[in-house]
Protein backbone atom coordinates (compact mmCIF):
# COMPACT_ATOMS: atom_id res chain seq x y z
CA UNK A 1 0.00 0.00 0.00
CA UNK A 2 1.47 3.18 -1.14
CA UNK A 3 2.01 5.69 2.28
CA UNK A 4 -0.75 9.09 2.34
CA UNK A 5 1.26 11.85 0.95
CA UNK A 6 1.90 15.24 3.00
CA UNK A 7 0.58 18.78 1.68
CA UNK A 8 3.78 21.31 1.89
CA UNK A 9 2.15 24.30 2.16
CA UNK A 10 4.00 27.28 1.44
CA UNK A 11 3.48 30.64 2.88
CA UNK A 12 6.44 33.35 3.08
CA UNK A 13 8.83 31.14 3.05
CA UNK A 14 9.54 30.73 -0.98
CA UNK A 15 13.46 28.84 -0.30
CA UNK A 16 13.96 24.77 -0.25
CA UNK A 17 17.41 25.54 1.92
CA UNK A 18 16.76 25.99 5.94
CA UNK A 19 12.95 25.16 5.44
CA UNK A 20 12.25 23.84 8.28
CA UNK A 21 8.86 22.26 7.07
CA UNK A 22 10.27 21.00 3.64
CA UNK A 23 12.94 19.30 5.81
CA UNK A 24 10.78 17.61 7.72
CA UNK A 25 8.36 16.97 5.39
CA UNK A 26 10.83 15.24 3.68
CA UNK A 27 12.11 13.27 6.27
CA UNK A 28 8.55 11.70 6.64
CA UNK A 29 9.37 9.52 3.54
CA UNK A 30 5.74 9.80 1.92
CA UNK A 31 5.06 11.64 -1.39
CA UNK A 32 5.12 15.16 -1.28
CA UNK A 33 2.04 17.45 -2.66
CA UNK A 34 4.10 21.29 -2.41
CA UNK A 35 1.02 24.02 -2.83
CA UNK A 36 0.87 27.84 -2.69
CA UNK A 37 -2.29 29.27 -2.14
CA UNK A 38 -2.93 33.07 -3.46
CA UNK A 39 -5.54 33.72 -0.50
CA UNK A 40 -6.19 37.52 -0.90
CA UNK A 41 -9.72 36.77 0.87
CA UNK A 42 -8.46 36.13 4.11
CA UNK A 43 -5.62 38.78 3.61
CA UNK A 44 -8.17 41.22 2.91
CA UNK A 45 -7.19 44.54 3.12
CA UNK A 46 -3.49 44.00 3.72
CA UNK A 47 -3.25 41.36 0.57
CA UNK A 48 -0.32 41.90 -2.03
CA UNK A 49 0.36 45.14 -3.19
CA UNK A 50 1.30 45.91 -6.98
CA UNK A 51 5.10 45.77 -6.84
CA UNK A 52 5.21 42.75 -3.91
CA UNK A 53 2.23 40.89 -6.73
CA UNK A 54 5.14 41.62 -9.78
CA UNK A 55 7.53 39.98 -7.47
CA UNK A 56 5.77 37.14 -6.27
CA UNK A 57 5.11 36.05 -9.50
CA UNK A 58 8.85 36.24 -10.47
CA UNK A 59 9.74 34.07 -6.34
CA UNK A 60 7.39 31.09 -7.86
CA UNK A 61 8.44 30.66 -10.97
CA UNK A 62 11.77 30.58 -9.48
CA UNK A 63 10.62 27.87 -6.34
CA UNK A 64 8.70 26.23 -9.39
CA UNK A 65 11.74 25.52 -11.28
CA UNK A 66 13.80 24.36 -8.62
CA UNK A 67 11.38 21.94 -7.29
CA UNK A 68 10.68 21.05 -11.11
CA UNK A 69 14.59 20.02 -10.86
CA UNK A 70 14.01 17.42 -7.84
CA UNK A 71 11.44 15.91 -8.96
CA UNK A 72 7.92 17.64 -7.69
CA UNK A 73 5.21 19.97 -9.18
CA UNK A 74 4.27 23.17 -6.86
CA UNK A 75 0.55 23.35 -7.11
CA UNK A 76 -0.62 26.86 -7.64
CA UNK A 77 -4.71 27.30 -6.48
CA UNK A 78 -6.26 30.52 -5.44
CA UNK A 79 -8.83 30.87 -2.78
CA UNK A 80 -9.21 30.59 0.83
CA UNK A 81 -6.46 28.62 2.32
CA UNK A 82 -9.44 26.58 4.73
CA UNK A 83 -10.98 25.09 1.27
CA UNK A 84 -8.52 24.99 -0.80
CA UNK A 85 -6.39 22.18 1.82
CA UNK A 86 -9.63 20.78 2.23
CA UNK A 87 -10.13 20.00 -1.46
CA UNK A 88 -6.46 18.93 -1.57
CA UNK A 89 -6.84 16.83 0.87
CA UNK A 90 -9.41 15.02 -0.58
CA UNK A 91 -7.93 14.44 -3.75
CA UNK A 92 -4.83 13.41 -2.76
CA UNK A 93 -5.53 11.33 0.50
CA UNK A 94 -2.95 12.79 2.22
CA UNK A 95 -3.14 12.93 6.07
CA UNK A 96 -0.56 15.30 6.92
CA UNK A 97 -0.52 19.27 6.22
CA UNK A 98 2.93 20.94 6.98
CA UNK A 99 3.82 24.71 6.64
CA UNK A 100 6.20 27.38 8.03
CA UNK A 101 4.87 29.80 10.48
CA UNK A 102 3.60 33.24 9.52
CA UNK A 103 2.96 36.66 11.48
CA UNK A 104 0.02 38.65 10.59
CA UNK A 105 -2.58 38.98 12.72
CA UNK A 106 -5.27 37.49 9.55
CA UNK A 107 -2.55 34.65 8.92
CA UNK A 108 -2.15 33.74 12.30
CA UNK A 109 -6.06 33.71 13.03
CA UNK A 110 -5.89 31.56 10.13
CA UNK A 111 -3.81 29.29 10.65
CA UNK A 112 -4.25 28.91 14.18
CA UNK A 113 -8.55 27.67 12.90
CA UNK A 114 -6.72 25.45 10.00
CA UNK A 115 -4.86 23.70 12.77
CA UNK A 116 -7.61 23.15 15.40
CA UNK A 117 -9.59 21.74 12.04
CA UNK A 118 -7.39 19.67 10.56
CA UNK A 119 -6.09 17.91 13.82
CA UNK A 120 -9.65 17.33 14.69
CA UNK A 121 -10.34 15.43 11.63
CA UNK A 122 -6.69 13.40 12.57
CA UNK A 123 -5.01 15.02 9.82
CA UNK A 124 -1.37 15.74 11.02
CA UNK A 125 -0.93 19.34 11.13
CA UNK A 126 2.79 20.87 12.04
CA UNK A 127 4.08 24.16 11.55
CA UNK A 128 7.47 25.38 12.02
CA UNK A 129 9.46 28.59 12.63
CA UNK A 130 11.45 29.61 8.99
CA UNK A 131 11.22 33.64 8.71
CA UNK A 132 12.68 34.54 12.56
CA UNK A 133 15.61 34.11 14.55
CA UNK A 134 13.50 34.22 17.52
CA UNK A 135 9.90 34.14 17.51
CA UNK A 136 7.24 36.48 19.27
CA UNK A 137 6.81 34.96 22.77
CA UNK A 138 10.22 33.79 23.26
CA UNK A 139 12.05 37.14 24.06
CA UNK A 140 9.89 38.84 27.06
CA UNK A 141 11.19 41.50 29.28
CA UNK A 142 12.05 41.10 33.29
CA UNK A 143 7.94 41.11 33.86
CA UNK A 144 6.72 39.08 30.99
CA UNK A 145 5.95 42.00 29.24
CA UNK A 146 7.06 42.04 25.15
CA UNK A 147 9.92 44.78 24.69
CA UNK A 148 8.95 48.29 23.66
CA UNK A 149 12.59 49.66 23.67
CA UNK A 150 14.68 48.19 20.74
CA UNK A 151 18.04 48.54 22.24
CA UNK A 152 16.98 46.18 25.09
CA UNK A 153 15.36 44.30 22.54
CA UNK A 154 18.67 43.63 20.54
CA UNK A 155 21.08 43.73 23.49
CA UNK A 156 19.06 40.60 24.63
CA UNK A 157 18.94 39.32 21.38
CA UNK A 158 22.58 39.79 20.62
CA UNK A 159 23.45 37.52 24.05
CA UNK A 160 21.60 34.79 23.73
CA UNK A 161 21.54 34.19 19.51
CA UNK A 162 24.00 31.44 18.20
CA UNK A 163 24.73 31.58 14.78
CA UNK A 164 23.47 27.92 13.44
CA UNK A 165 24.54 26.13 10.61
CA UNK A 166 21.13 26.27 7.93
CA UNK A 167 19.52 23.19 6.92
CA UNK A 168 20.68 22.17 3.22
CA UNK A 169 18.29 21.93 0.85
CA UNK A 170 17.09 18.29 -0.69
CA UNK A 171 18.52 16.92 -3.68
CA UNK A 172 15.74 15.00 -4.09
CA UNK A 173 11.75 15.71 -3.70
CA UNK A 174 9.61 12.34 -3.95
CA UNK A 175 6.17 13.92 -5.51
CA UNK A 176 2.91 12.17 -4.89
CA UNK A 177 1.91 9.33 -6.87
CA UNK A 178 -1.89 11.05 -7.05
CA UNK A 179 -1.74 13.84 -10.22
CA UNK A 180 -2.62 17.29 -9.10
CA UNK A 181 -4.64 19.57 -10.81
CA UNK A 182 -2.46 23.18 -10.96
CA UNK A 183 -3.90 26.60 -12.08
CA UNK A 184 -1.44 28.58 -14.24
CA UNK A 185 0.37 30.96 -12.67
CA UNK A 186 0.06 33.58 -15.51
CA UNK A 187 -3.75 33.17 -14.93
CA UNK A 188 -3.34 34.93 -11.59
CA UNK A 189 -1.71 37.97 -13.74
CA UNK A 190 0.51 39.33 -10.58
CA UNK A 191 2.39 40.66 -13.28
CA UNK A 192 0.99 44.31 -14.66
CA UNK A 193 0.05 43.83 -18.61
CA UNK A 194 -1.99 47.29 -19.69
CA UNK A 195 0.05 49.32 -18.90
CA UNK A 196 3.16 47.09 -17.62
CA UNK A 197 5.17 49.87 -15.46
CA UNK A 198 7.63 47.17 -14.80
CA UNK A 199 10.50 48.00 -16.68
CA UNK A 200 12.37 49.62 -13.38
CA UNK A 201 11.20 46.75 -11.25
CA UNK A 202 12.70 44.11 -13.43
CA UNK A 203 15.74 46.55 -14.34
CA UNK A 204 16.93 46.51 -10.60
CA UNK A 205 15.71 42.89 -9.19
CA UNK A 206 15.79 39.23 -9.83
CA UNK A 207 13.37 37.65 -7.46
CA UNK A 208 14.11 34.11 -6.53
CA UNK A 209 16.07 32.27 -3.41
CA UNK A 210 19.91 31.68 -5.75
CA UNK A 211 19.38 35.65 -6.40
CA UNK A 212 18.94 35.85 -2.82
CA UNK A 213 21.92 33.84 -2.12
CA UNK A 214 24.22 35.80 -4.78
CA UNK A 215 23.43 39.11 -3.40
CA UNK A 216 23.91 38.17 0.21
CA UNK A 217 27.43 36.74 -0.87
CA UNK A 218 28.15 39.43 -2.86
CA UNK A 219 27.54 42.45 0.48
CA UNK A 220 28.96 39.85 3.04
CA UNK A 221 32.12 40.00 0.90
CA UNK A 222 31.79 43.40 -0.49
CA UNK A 223 29.94 46.21 1.11
CA UNK A 224 29.36 44.60 4.38
CA UNK A 225 32.61 45.95 5.81
CA UNK A 226 31.49 49.49 5.60
CA UNK A 227 27.77 49.34 6.31
CA UNK A 228 28.37 51.16 9.34
CA UNK A 229 29.73 53.94 7.82
CA UNK A 230 28.15 54.18 4.59
CA UNK A 231 24.19 52.72 5.10
CA UNK A 232 23.03 56.62 5.94
CA UNK A 233 24.24 57.17 2.31
CA UNK A 234 21.84 57.05 -0.44
CA UNK A 235 23.98 58.09 -3.18
CA UNK A 236 25.84 55.03 -2.48
CA UNK A 237 25.14 51.12 -2.93
CA UNK A 238 26.09 50.42 0.85
CA UNK A 239 23.20 48.53 2.32
CA UNK A 240 22.22 44.79 1.06
CA UNK A 241 18.97 45.03 -0.81
CA UNK A 242 17.72 41.89 0.71
CA UNK A 243 14.28 43.06 2.11
CA UNK A 244 11.93 41.48 -0.52
CA UNK A 245 13.82 38.27 -0.45
CA UNK A 246 13.80 38.50 2.88
CA UNK A 247 10.42 39.32 3.18
CA UNK A 248 9.00 36.74 0.87
CA UNK A 249 11.46 34.24 2.53
CA UNK A 250 13.83 33.34 -0.35
CA UNK A 251 16.45 33.68 2.33
CA UNK A 252 15.96 33.73 5.99
CA UNK A 253 17.46 35.42 8.51
CA UNK A 254 19.34 32.48 10.23
CA UNK A 255 21.38 31.72 6.79
CA UNK A 256 21.97 35.68 6.70
CA UNK A 257 23.67 35.60 10.23
CA UNK A 258 25.52 32.59 9.48
CA UNK A 259 26.72 33.95 6.36
CA UNK A 260 28.11 37.13 7.52
CA UNK A 261 29.70 35.76 10.79
CA UNK A 262 30.84 32.95 9.11
CA UNK A 263 32.30 34.95 6.37
CA UNK A 264 34.18 37.29 8.61
CA UNK A 265 35.69 34.34 10.22
CA UNK A 266 36.61 32.90 6.84
CA UNK A 267 38.30 36.52 5.78
CA UNK A 268 39.62 38.31 9.22
CA UNK A 269 39.59 35.71 11.49
CA UNK A 270 37.67 37.64 13.82
CA UNK A 271 33.98 36.90 14.77
CA UNK A 272 32.24 40.81 13.76
CA UNK A 273 33.43 43.91 12.72
CA UNK A 274 31.73 46.56 13.09
CA UNK A 275 29.72 46.99 9.98
CA UNK A 276 28.67 43.64 10.40
CA UNK A 277 27.60 44.29 13.96
CA UNK A 278 25.63 47.68 12.62
CA UNK A 279 24.24 45.54 10.05
CA UNK A 280 22.96 42.30 12.48
CA UNK A 281 21.00 45.07 14.66
CA UNK A 282 19.10 45.75 11.37
CA UNK A 283 18.02 42.58 10.57
CA UNK A 284 16.92 42.76 14.58
CA UNK A 285 14.88 45.67 13.55
CA UNK A 286 12.91 43.72 11.43
CA UNK A 287 12.64 41.02 14.47
CA UNK A 288 11.41 43.99 16.91
CA UNK A 289 9.04 44.67 14.19
CA UNK A 290 7.45 41.19 14.23
CA UNK A 291 7.63 41.18 17.68
CA UNK A 292 5.41 44.41 18.09
CA UNK A 293 3.00 43.80 15.31
CA UNK A 294 2.39 39.84 17.45
CA UNK A 295 2.04 41.60 20.57
CA UNK A 296 0.06 44.54 18.84
CA UNK A 297 -2.01 43.06 16.05
CA UNK A 298 -3.38 46.70 15.66
CA UNK A 299 0.29 47.94 14.77
CA UNK A 300 -0.54 48.61 11.18
CA UNK A 301 -3.93 50.20 11.80
CA UNK A 302 -3.80 52.25 14.83
CA UNK A 303 -1.58 54.64 17.08
CA UNK A 304 0.03 52.32 19.63
CA UNK A 305 0.20 55.89 21.55
CA UNK A 306 -3.53 56.62 22.74
CA UNK A 307 -3.09 60.39 22.31
CA UNK A 308 -2.40 60.18 18.18
CA UNK A 309 -6.18 58.87 18.16
CA UNK A 310 -6.88 62.04 18.17
CA UNK A 311 -4.36 63.76 16.47
CA UNK A 312 -5.66 66.43 13.81
CA UNK A 313 -4.75 65.34 10.49
CA UNK A 314 -5.19 67.55 7.40
CA UNK A 315 -6.85 66.10 4.19
CA UNK A 316 -4.63 67.40 1.47
CA UNK A 317 -5.03 65.83 -2.05
CA UNK A 318 -2.55 68.36 -3.80
CA UNK A 319 0.16 67.66 -1.34
CA UNK A 320 -0.26 63.75 -1.28
CA UNK A 321 -0.07 64.22 -5.21
CA UNK A 322 3.17 66.31 -5.11
CA UNK A 323 4.58 63.51 -2.75
CA UNK A 324 3.62 60.66 -4.34
CA UNK A 325 4.91 61.47 -7.65
CA UNK A 326 8.09 63.35 -6.67
CA UNK A 327 7.42 66.82 -6.87
CA UNK A 328 7.14 68.29 -3.69
CA UNK A 329 9.90 71.06 -4.38
CA UNK A 330 11.99 69.35 -1.64
CA UNK A 331 14.80 67.29 -3.74
CA UNK A 332 15.53 64.59 -1.55
CA UNK A 333 11.84 63.70 -0.75
CA UNK A 334 11.54 64.07 -4.36
CA UNK A 335 14.35 62.06 -5.47
CA UNK A 336 13.20 59.49 -2.76
CA UNK A 337 9.84 59.22 -4.23
CA UNK A 338 11.19 58.75 -7.77
CA UNK A 339 13.28 56.01 -6.26
CA UNK A 340 10.30 54.07 -5.48
CA UNK A 341 7.95 54.50 -8.08
CA UNK A 342 10.49 53.39 -11.01
CA UNK A 343 12.45 50.69 -8.71
CA UNK A 344 9.93 49.28 -5.91
CA UNK A 345 12.43 50.49 -3.30
CA UNK A 346 13.83 53.58 -1.61
CA UNK A 347 16.70 54.12 0.72
CA UNK A 348 16.16 53.68 4.26
CA UNK A 349 17.44 57.26 5.10
CA UNK A 350 15.42 58.76 2.44
CA UNK A 351 12.39 56.34 3.48
CA UNK A 352 12.72 58.52 6.95
CA UNK A 353 12.97 61.78 5.33
CA UNK A 354 9.70 61.18 2.86
CA UNK A 355 8.01 59.87 5.65
CA UNK A 356 8.90 62.77 8.01
CA UNK A 357 7.64 64.89 5.42
CA UNK A 358 4.42 63.76 4.78
CA UNK A 359 3.48 63.48 8.31
CA UNK A 360 5.02 66.76 9.90
CA UNK A 361 5.14 68.99 7.05
CA UNK A 362 1.95 67.87 4.97
CA UNK A 363 0.49 66.62 8.23
CA UNK A 364 -1.28 63.85 6.25
CA UNK A 365 -2.09 60.52 8.49
CA UNK A 366 1.04 58.45 8.73
CA UNK A 367 -1.58 55.26 7.56
CA UNK A 368 -1.74 56.91 4.10
CA UNK A 369 1.81 56.72 3.38
CA UNK A 370 1.94 53.31 5.01
CA UNK A 371 -0.56 52.21 2.14
CA UNK A 372 1.43 54.13 -0.63
CA UNK A 373 4.64 52.05 0.35
CA UNK A 374 2.11 48.98 0.81
CA UNK A 375 1.32 49.25 -2.52
CA UNK A 376 4.69 50.75 -4.24
CA UNK A 377 7.51 49.05 -2.32
CA UNK A 378 8.71 45.30 -3.46
CA UNK A 379 9.51 44.47 -0.14
CA UNK A 380 6.56 45.83 1.28
CA UNK A 381 6.38 44.30 5.03
CA UNK A 382 3.22 44.74 7.26
CA UNK A 383 5.89 44.15 10.22
CA UNK A 384 8.17 46.38 9.09
CA UNK A 385 5.91 48.63 7.29
CA UNK A 386 4.07 49.47 10.25
CA UNK A 387 6.51 49.60 12.69
CA UNK A 388 8.99 51.91 10.63
CA UNK A 389 5.51 54.61 9.80
CA UNK A 390 4.69 54.36 13.62
CA UNK A 391 8.21 55.18 14.40
CA UNK A 392 8.57 58.49 12.40
CA UNK A 393 5.26 59.19 12.99
CA UNK A 394 6.00 59.28 16.75
CA UNK A 395 3.09 57.18 17.95
CA UNK A 396 5.02 53.87 18.00
CA UNK A 397 6.77 52.01 20.55
CA UNK A 398 10.21 52.75 20.77
CA UNK A 399 9.58 56.00 18.09
CA UNK A 400 11.38 59.16 17.32
CA UNK A 401 9.83 61.77 19.51
CA UNK A 402 6.91 63.81 17.14
CA UNK A 403 9.14 66.82 18.17
CA UNK A 404 12.07 66.22 16.07
CA UNK A 405 11.24 67.91 12.34
CA UNK A 406 13.38 66.24 9.39
CA UNK A 407 14.67 69.34 7.46
CA UNK A 408 14.77 67.65 4.13
CA UNK A 409 17.51 70.67 2.87
CA UNK A 410 19.54 69.76 5.73
CA UNK A 411 19.30 65.87 5.66
CA UNK A 412 20.02 66.11 2.12
CA UNK A 413 23.07 67.71 2.38
CA UNK A 414 23.91 66.19 5.60
CA UNK A 415 23.37 62.49 3.69
CA UNK A 416 24.04 63.08 0.06
CA UNK A 417 26.34 66.34 0.73
CA UNK A 418 27.50 65.97 -3.45
CA UNK A 419 23.97 65.57 -4.56
CA UNK A 420 24.97 62.07 -6.35
CA UNK A 421 21.62 60.27 -5.41
CA UNK A 422 19.42 64.20 -6.16
CA UNK A 423 21.18 64.78 -9.54
CA UNK A 424 20.07 60.76 -10.51
CA UNK A 425 16.81 60.91 -9.42
CA UNK A 426 16.23 64.46 -9.83
CA UNK A 427 17.84 65.22 -13.30
CA UNK A 428 16.21 68.65 -14.18
CA UNK A 429 18.05 70.51 -11.24
CA UNK A 430 21.35 68.47 -11.63
CA UNK A 431 23.18 71.19 -13.12
CA UNK A 432 22.89 73.36 -9.86
CA UNK A 433 26.08 73.24 -7.46
CA UNK A 434 26.58 70.85 -4.68
CA UNK A 435 25.72 74.27 -2.17
CA UNK A 436 22.36 74.71 -3.60
CA UNK A 437 21.39 70.75 -4.87
CA UNK A 438 19.16 70.29 -2.03
CA UNK A 439 17.79 73.85 -1.37
CA UNK A 440 16.89 74.97 -5.20
CA UNK A 441 14.47 77.61 -4.03
CA UNK A 442 17.25 79.35 -2.47
CA UNK A 443 19.62 80.13 -5.84
CA UNK A 444 19.08 83.79 -7.04
CA UNK A 445 17.52 84.03 -10.16
CA UNK A 446 21.14 84.01 -12.17
CA UNK A 447 21.76 80.53 -10.54
CA UNK A 448 18.71 79.07 -11.57
CA UNK A 449 19.48 80.36 -15.12
CA UNK A 450 22.69 79.26 -15.39
CA UNK A 451 21.48 75.95 -14.61
CA UNK A 452 18.56 75.41 -16.62
CA UNK A 453 15.76 75.56 -14.01
CA UNK A 454 13.30 78.23 -13.98
CA UNK A 455 11.71 77.17 -11.03
CA UNK A 456 7.47 76.58 -10.67
CA UNK A 457 7.69 75.40 -14.39
CA UNK A 458 10.44 72.89 -14.84
CA UNK A 459 11.13 72.69 -11.33
CA UNK A 460 8.40 73.06 -8.43
CA UNK A 461 8.68 75.96 -6.10
CA UNK A 462 8.29 74.13 -2.24
CA UNK A 463 4.97 72.58 -1.45
CA UNK A 464 5.15 74.23 2.05
CA UNK A 465 7.36 76.41 3.98
CA UNK A 466 9.23 74.08 6.07
CA UNK A 467 9.92 76.19 8.98
CA UNK A 468 6.10 76.77 8.80
CA UNK A 469 4.97 73.70 8.31
CA UNK A 470 7.58 73.02 11.66
CA UNK A 471 5.51 75.17 13.73
CA UNK A 472 2.36 74.03 12.66
CA UNK A 473 3.33 70.21 13.52
CA UNK A 474 4.46 71.35 16.60
CA UNK A 475 1.39 73.39 17.51
CA UNK A 476 -0.83 70.05 16.67
CA UNK A 477 1.49 67.61 18.54
CA UNK A 478 0.99 69.95 21.27
CA UNK A 479 -2.71 70.11 21.55
CA UNK A 480 -2.80 66.61 21.78
CA UNK A 481 -0.08 66.50 24.68
CA UNK A 482 -2.06 69.26 26.63
CA UNK A 483 -5.26 67.42 26.20
CA UNK A 484 -4.07 64.45 28.22
CA UNK A 485 -2.03 65.97 30.74
CA UNK A 486 -3.45 65.82 33.73
P1 LIG B 1 19.79 46.80 4.88
O1 LIG B 1 20.24 48.11 5.39
O2 LIG B 1 20.75 45.99 4.12
O3 LIG B 1 19.27 45.98 6.14
C1 LIG B 1 19.26 44.55 6.19
C2 LIG B 1 17.87 44.06 6.49
O4 LIG B 1 17.47 44.46 7.80
C3 LIG B 1 16.81 44.60 5.55
O5 LIG B 1 16.76 43.87 4.36
C4 LIG B 1 15.56 44.49 6.40
O6 LIG B 1 15.01 43.20 6.35
C5 LIG B 1 16.08 44.74 7.81
N1 LIG B 1 15.90 46.15 8.18
C6 LIG B 1 16.75 47.17 7.99
N2 LIG B 1 16.26 48.31 8.53
C7 LIG B 1 15.08 47.99 9.08
C8 LIG B 1 14.09 48.73 9.79
N3 LIG B 1 14.25 50.03 10.07
N4 LIG B 1 12.97 48.10 10.18
C9 LIG B 1 12.79 46.78 9.93
N5 LIG B 1 13.70 46.02 9.27
C10 LIG B 1 14.83 46.62 8.85
N6 LIG B 1 11.45 47.43 5.51
C11 LIG B 1 10.84 46.36 4.96
O7 LIG B 1 11.44 45.29 4.87
N7 LIG B 1 9.55 46.45 4.50
C12 LIG B 1 8.83 47.61 4.58
O8 LIG B 1 7.66 47.65 4.19
C13 LIG B 1 9.47 48.76 5.14
N8 LIG B 1 8.82 49.96 5.22
C14 LIG B 1 9.45 51.03 5.77
C15 LIG B 1 8.76 52.25 5.88
C16 LIG B 1 9.38 53.36 6.43
C17 LIG B 1 8.61 54.65 6.56
C18 LIG B 1 10.71 53.28 6.86
C19 LIG B 1 11.40 54.47 7.46
C20 LIG B 1 11.40 52.08 6.78
C21 LIG B 1 10.79 50.94 6.24
N9 LIG B 1 11.47 49.71 6.15
C22 LIG B 1 10.81 48.62 5.61
C23 LIG B 1 12.79 49.51 6.78
C24 LIG B 1 14.02 49.73 5.88
O9 LIG B 1 13.92 50.96 5.23
C25 LIG B 1 14.21 48.64 4.85
O10 LIG B 1 14.19 47.37 5.46
C26 LIG B 1 15.58 48.78 4.14
O11 LIG B 1 15.69 50.05 3.57
C27 LIG B 1 15.70 47.72 3.07
O12 LIG B 1 16.88 47.87 2.36
P2 LIG B 1 18.07 46.83 2.54
O13 LIG B 1 17.55 45.46 2.36
O14 LIG B 1 19.19 47.27 1.68
O15 LIG B 1 18.43 47.05 4.07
Amino acid sequence: MVAAPVILWFGLDLRLADNPALTAATARGTGLVPVFILDDEDAGPWRAGSASRWWLHGSLESLSRSLAERGAQLIFRNGRAEAVLDELLAETGADAVYWNRRYEPWAVARNSRIKRALRSRNVEARSFNASLLREPGTIMNGTGEPYRVFAAFWKRLRNEHRAESPLPAPKAVSASATEVRSERLADWKLRPSAPDWSDGLRAAWTPGEQAAQRRLRQFASGAAAAYREQRDRPGIDGTSRLAAHLHFGEIGPRQIWWEVTEQAMRDIGIPVSPGIETFLSEVAWREFSYHLLFHFPALPEAPLRAEFKRFPWKRNAKGLAAWQRGLTGFPIVDAGMRQLWKTGWMHNRVRMIVASFLVKDLLIDWRVGEKWFWDTLVDADLASNAASWQWVAGSGADAAPFFRVFNPGLQGSKFDPHGVYVRHWVPEIARLPDSLIHTPWKATAIELEAAGISLGCTYPTPVVDHALARERALDAFQAIKSRTSP
